[in-house]
């Protein structure tokens, strides 16, 4: 699978540093830690960004954890 997911890339002007670091998962947010896959490459401010997500996909939300 090459390119981004169905729904709308994320937009790195919108990201923390540390998802545009690939330190936090560019989707969810959550650490990424050892695991996590390249959603994929975008330009910003001229620079490309590589954009990292958990893998195989972000867990889904719950409220047992803050
Ligand atoms: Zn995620």
């Amino acid at each position: 699978m090459s390119g981004w997911p169905k729904n709308s890339p994320p937009e790195p002007s919108r990201l923390t540093p540390r998802q545009q670091m690939a330190i936090d998962c560019a989707r969810c947010g959550r650490e990424l830690g050892a695991r996590g896959r390249v959603l994929g490459e975008v330009r910003y401010g001229g620079f490309p960004f590589k954009l990292w997500a958990c893998a195989p996909a972000c867990p889904p939300r719950t409220d047992a954890t803050t």
